[in-house]
Formats: structure tokens, sequence, C-alpha cells
């Protein structure tokens, strides 16, 4: 198998100091699977080629495994010497590995800048079609050439494979076409020739930590990358996503019983459900999404009504949503319902195109488990991006803490809560963001009021004209 990397940045042969291989030598490695050979098929000033060609030993290979699960010819006939796959990506780690990780010895400038790049995989193979590679790349702002190829050029009736020539172009740095490549080509051949382990996420979240997490397609990255194991998929997602929601994960896991205690005696919970419950209903909004949903206790409320045709729920922990989708029956719904919810893995943080498109959001005690100087993005993401007409966000009333007698003074309900406002705080973020994002706002107390103290929870009622 080959990968092309070609530049027109003049003067262009300094791609071998880019990539550490001289121009004109022939290099070549020893790697577990076969050789890696480097060499330059084009070298000069103009346009410069540097060809990584893999020769893997096919039965070398498939010895050792005998688990003949695929029949004895395909032990030994296999397309895995010639399909770019993981195979490859191993090579780009091995023998371009300063380039990866951004250096290079004498051209340190030229490494951290964007320049013309183009690399060309003369076979991939891609079960999920042309568009599953479009999706991969051209986010990252590349273009995307794609050529189909035959079964057999003599036979054409044969029709299509599953293989294609891919070539890419954009103007990026060196280090992140070698760190894209390095994660999609095995995510898209999705058939990983060694087994799956931990130390899988840590290459994943260390190589593509900065632009994965931002990737429209980046569940369906990190699920075939890590080849749906699920358990890693969840820990290399809870990484990139942010490691302070990660954080969030296992400290809701742990304490989720906490905030419930101190909170019992009021049942606070369900006069909290029953208020945004209420406000959604009366503003006629028919589809609605729930930001940090947990573990659906509104979204089962929501689902018992029938003007609500639309409901999703948004929650960067798997374990919640997991929680959530049992205590839904998620799977023994009647299709008639099962179609009007969703459950998503997201964090809040960043945008999100699947939250656009709703009547109303809500965000019930969630705010408060972000750090405050992530609140800005979690702003952007709902009042500037997604912009439904109606948005209610709870938390608690700090002041209230007083009347709950097992809650030391100056500590928090819930260990996870980065903060708890009192109402002024949170009228003035909730008046900025308001007036910020040219929404009314209405606040208002949930639970029994104290005369001194105000609500256990305070709820801000943001509204914008259709
Ligand atoms: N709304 C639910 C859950 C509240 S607990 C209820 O009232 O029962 C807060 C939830 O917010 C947790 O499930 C947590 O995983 C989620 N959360 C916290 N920070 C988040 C973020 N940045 N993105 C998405 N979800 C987040």
């Amino acid at each position: 198998m080959l990968l092309n990397l070609s530049t027109t940045h003049e003067p262009a042969t300094d791609l071998g100091y880019l990539l550490a291989k001289h121009p004109q030598k022939l290099q070549s490695f020893e790697l577990a699977f076969g050789r890696a050979h480097v060499f330059y098929p084009q070298a000069d000033a103009r346009r410069c080629t540097a060809s990584l060609l893999l020769d893997i030993d096919p039965v070398g290979l498939v010895r050792g495994r005998g688990d003949g699960s695929e029949g004895p010819l395909a032990q030994y006939v296999n397309d895995r010497p010639y399909a770019a796959s993981s195979f490859l990506a191993v090579a780009i780690a091995r023998v371009y590995r300063s380039a990866l990780s951004g250096a290079s010895a004498g051209r340190e400038a030229l490494a951290q800048t964007a320049i013309p790049l183009e690399a060309e995989v003369p076979v991939l193979r891609a079960r999920g079609g042309e568009e599953a590679i479009r999706r991969c790349f051209e986010p990252l702002g590349y273009t995307v050439e794609l050529a189909p190829l035959a079964l057999d050029a003599r036979f054409p009736e044969w029709g299509a494979s599953p293989y294609w020539r891919l070539r890419i172009a954009g103007c990026v740095r060196l280090r992140e076409l070698l760190s894209h490549l390095y994660v999609l080509l095995p995510a898209i051949d999705g058939d990983k020739h060694y087994f799956v382990g931990d130390d899988e996420v840590d290459k994943l979240v260390a190589k593509a930590g900065d632009w994965l997490a931002a990737h429209p397609q980046r569940d369906w990255i990190a699920n075939r990358y890590l080849k749906r194991r699920r358990s890693l998929v969840r820990s290399a997602l809870a990484r990139l996503l942010d490691a302070e929601e990660d954080d969030v994960d296992r400290a809701e896991q742990a304490r989720e019983a906490a905030e419930e205690a101190i909170e019992r005696p009021l049942s606070l919970n369900e006069q909290r459900m029953g208020s945004v419950l209420s406000v959604l209903r009366q503003s006629g909004a028919r589809s609605i999404v729930d930001l940090g949903c947990g573990e659906g206790r509104l979204l089962g409320l929501l689902l018992k009504e029938k003007q609500f045709e639309r409901i999703l729920g948004v929650d960067v922990s798997l374990r919640a949503l997991d929680v959530a989708a049992d205590r839904l029956h998620l799977d023994r719904l009647p299709p008639s319902q099962r179609e009007r919810l969703q459950l998503v893995q997201g964090a809040l943080t960043y945008r999100d195109r699947r939250l656009e498109g709703f009547d109303a959001a809500c965000a019930v005690e969630v705010i408060e488990h972000m750090d405050p100087p992530r609140l800005p993005a979690f702003e952007r993401n709902v009042f500037e991006f997604a912009r439904p007409r109606l948005v209610v966000v709870t938390t608690p009333n700090a002041e209230y803490n007083a009347n709950f007698a097992d809650l030391p003074a100056g500590k928090l309900r819930h260990p996870d809560h980065r903060f708890e406002w009192t109402r002024a705080e949170f009228a003035a973020w909730a008046e900025a963001v308001a007036a910020r994002r040219g929404y009314g706002l209405r606040l208002l107390p949930v639970g029994p009021l104290d005369p001194a103290l105000g609500a256990p929870t305070q709820m801000a009622l943001f509204t914008r004209d259709a």
C-alpha cells in the first residue's frame, strides 16, 4: 500500500526537512508486519512528492492467528497488503514520527505553517461508500477527489468494488495532515489488525485531541476507530469532549444521591420538573431539547404529553444516558412513541447543530455543573446558534441553603457543583445573556418561598419573538 504526500510550497524540496527524509535517498524501515520504504518520485523546487510504500507480508499476517473465521483462502488472499488501513497508520506513526509531532530539524517555522499539501491514497476500502470518506475529510477543510475502483477492469460487468482512490488537498500544517490520516484512514477502513486495548484510547486522544472534539462526525470516527469497543468509546469521547465533563461523569456516578437526600424533604425535584413542564406546555412548544437531560426525569414527563412531538435529550454522560434509556424503556416503546424521542451524547459547551430547530430548550440544574469560564461557550451554543424561541434555565438559589438542616454552612448541595448563585448573581447572568442575545427575560422562584431567602430553586425564562 502506498501513501503519497506532496507540496507545491516553494522550495518544495523542503518537504524532505519536514518529513526528516532526504529526497535523494531511499530509506527502509522494519515493522512488525513488513517493511516500509520512503522515496521521492518527484523532488524539484516547484513540486515534491514523498511516497511511503508499505510492503506487508500477507502470510506472516495470518500465521498464528488460525481462527479460520473467513475460510482458509481468506487467510492468505486478502486486501490487507493493498488497502490503506491501520497498518498504514502505524507506518505513518513510525516512519514520520517527528513530523507527526510537529518537529522538524532545520525547518521549525515551516512545520508550524499551513502550506498547500496533498495526500494520495491509491486504495482505500470504504464500506460506507463515498459519503463516509467525504464526511470525514471535508469538515477539516480538504477538497476531496474520489475515483471508484472497478472490481476488475477486465470485467466491467462485475461492477464497482468497495475500494476508492482518494486524493485530498488543503492548506494545513503537515502535522495536521498526518494526524488526520492517522486517525481517519483506519476509521474509514474500519478493520483494525490488532487488538483494541486501552492504550488505543490514549493514542486517539494524543493524536487527535485538538481537532476531533469539534468534528461533526466525532462519534462515528471514535466508534469506528476503536471498533465499537463500547467502554473504550466512552472514555475516549469523554476525554475528547472535555476533561471537565469526564469529571462530571465520575462525580455524578459516585454521588448522585447526595443532592437528592439534602433536598428530599421538599421533594423539590418534583416541584422543579412540574414548573418546567408547565412553562413548556403553556408556551405551545411542539419540539423540545433537554440540555443536560441526565437520567431522563423530565424526558419521561414530556413523553406523556402529546403536545410534544419531537423530544431530544442531550447529555455528556453516557452513563446517565444509559440510565435514561432504561428508565424510559426505550427498547420497548411502540414505534409511534419511539420516534418522538432521541437521546444523544454531546457537550453543551461546543457548537452542536443537532440542537438547532427546536421550539424550546431547557437546562434543568445543569449550568452549575459547568466551570464558569465555560458558560460563555454554553451561552453561544444555545442562544446564538440553536436560538429556540424559549429557553428555560434552572439553578439552585445559594441563599436558600441555610434552610437545609443537613447541609453545613458554606457547602454546596452537590459535590460536583462548580458554583451556586445567589438570586442577584443569577439575575445578573441571565440579564446579561438576555440583553446580549436579544431575548426577553422573566425570573421565577420554584419551591416553597422563604420570605428572606427566596425559593430553593430559581428559574429563568428567556423568550424571543418568532
Ligand atoms: N436535568 C437533569 C440532570 C441534572 S444533573 C435533571 O434535572 O434531573 C446535570 C447534568 O448535566 C448531568 O447529567 C451532567 O452529565 C450534565 N452536564 C454537565 N455538564 C455538561 C456539559 N458541559 N455538557 C453536557 N452535559 C453536561
